[in-house]
């Protein structure tokens, strides 16, 4: 499929899952309470399919899930996304057992998953992670450590924990864990982020893991890691293209309609060209992320570039078109409650997750200078 056009069946199904947002996710968003894992979102976007098509149906599926998501309802969108990055090195890396615990009840919505890489002292360098997995008899470690801006923590039911087998062998000695919530030892705490869905710090006192609990083999957990972020990555684009789509929507209606100086805010030029340039903007990064998705898809080789760039370029771009919206919407947009005051939170933090806009660029460098070689 060429990378620049949707066919109609993905154009019809992105106008549905525009309009399921709207009539089913949004009145339950709505309930969210701040801070919390919204269980009844969850159990609906299982009931309605599409935590289903979180596995194995590509990057691309992911990523217009995630921007048709965004475009009318962000706690679903990021609800969904969660439940794919908990729980897709179960999918990819999982042994039968594992995969039949856990997989069914993330694809309906009962189990909740995350994603467990960050430390204290291991943000954007992942490779120093620190989080100790000491053996512990033939065929067991015990995890002691800390992990902390962890999505979904500390109401998770299960994580997908890094934590570091071989001490003084950076990223070569990392192994990734499927921890259930319910493991002696394991606690967390909630914190008050200014993005809008739940965040906890986990803390981990001896919390024995075994041979079963290995997702991939030992020592390998950093290609885990890094292979769901390859697939994540373009569709972290996609959320902030959503995001955009939604500000720029509302722009239009909104210059259309507000009088100022005796005639719509649309007639003045620096106001329409104000908004086309957001729309070329949001056009180019949506262009970047289905290209990036189409790549990973394909199994191409420039996958990790593709991604970076899909990530970063989309995120940028949202951040720029909100922030115009907000302007050209004036004092209304910041109003506790109006959708641009939502969207200015939900923006943000995406320039930071998933690898900063600094790191996108040194691996988007480090390719580069790799592909030259
Ligand atoms: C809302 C939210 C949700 C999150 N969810 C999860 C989750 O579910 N699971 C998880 O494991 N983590 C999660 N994180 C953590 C996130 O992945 C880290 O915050 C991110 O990797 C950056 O790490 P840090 O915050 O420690 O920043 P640091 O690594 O301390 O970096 C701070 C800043 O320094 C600059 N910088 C860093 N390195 C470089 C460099 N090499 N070159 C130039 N500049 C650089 C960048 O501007 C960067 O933003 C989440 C974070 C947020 C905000």
């Amino acid at each position: 499929m060429p990378a620049f056009s949707l066919d109609p069946d993905h154009t019809a199904w992105c106008a549905e899952l525009r309009a399921l947002a709207g009539e089913r996710l949004r009145p339950l968003a709505e309930k969210s309470e701040p801070g919390h894992v919204n269980r009844p979102l969850v159990a609906e976007l299982g009931r309605l399919g599409l935590l289903d098509r979180l596995f194995g149906s590509g990057a691309l599926d992911l990523c217009l899930m995630r921007e048709s998501l965004a475009r009318t309802c962000t706690e679903a969108e990021t609800a969904l996304a969660l439940q794919g990055l908990g729980a897709h090195p179960v999918h990819a890396h999982g042994t039968p057992a594992q995969r039949d615990r856990w997989l069914p009840a993330v694809r309906e919505g009962t189990a909740i998953a995350a994603f467990a890489l960050t430390e204290p002292g291991a943000g954007s360098d992942a490779a120093a992670l620190s989080l100790t997995a000491a053996p512990d008899g033939p065929a067991g470690w015990r995890l002691t450590g800390g992990k902390c801006w962890i999505s979904n923590a500390p109401e998770a039911d299960f994580y997908t924990v890094f934590a570091r087998t071989t001490p003084g062998a950076g990223a070569r000695g990392v192994t990734a864990f499927l921890v259930p919530a319910d493991r002696p030892g394991l606690t967390g705490t909630a914190l008050d982020m200014l993005s809008p869905h739940p965040i906890g710090a986990l803390d981990f006192d001896a919390v024995p893991v075994t041979a079963d609990d290995v997702l991939g083999e030992p020592d390998r957990g950093f290609r885990v890691a890094m292979g769901t972020l390859n697939l994540f990555r373009p569709s972290v684009g996609a959320f902030a293209v959503g995001m955009a789509q939604a500000a720029l929507d509302a722009t239009l209606e909104h210059t259309a309609r507000r009088e100022a100086f005796g005639g719509p805010l649309r007639d003045r030029q620096t106001v329409a060209h104000q908004v086309a340039e957001m729309a070329l903007r949001t056009e180019a990064a949506r262009l970047m992320v289905y290209a990036a998705a189409t790549a990973y898809d394909d199994g191409a080789a420039d996958v990790p570039k593709r991604a970076a760039m899909a990530k970063l370029l989309a995120t940028e771009t949202a951040q720029y078109v909100v922030d115009r919206a907000v302007q050209l919407h004036g004092a209304r947009a910041l109003r506790r409650g109006h959708l641009l005051e939502h969207l200015y939170r939900e923006v943000r933090a995406p320039r930071v997750y998933e690898g900063a806009s600094e790191i996108q660029r040194e691996i988007i460098a480090k390719e580069l200078y790799r592909e030259a070689q």
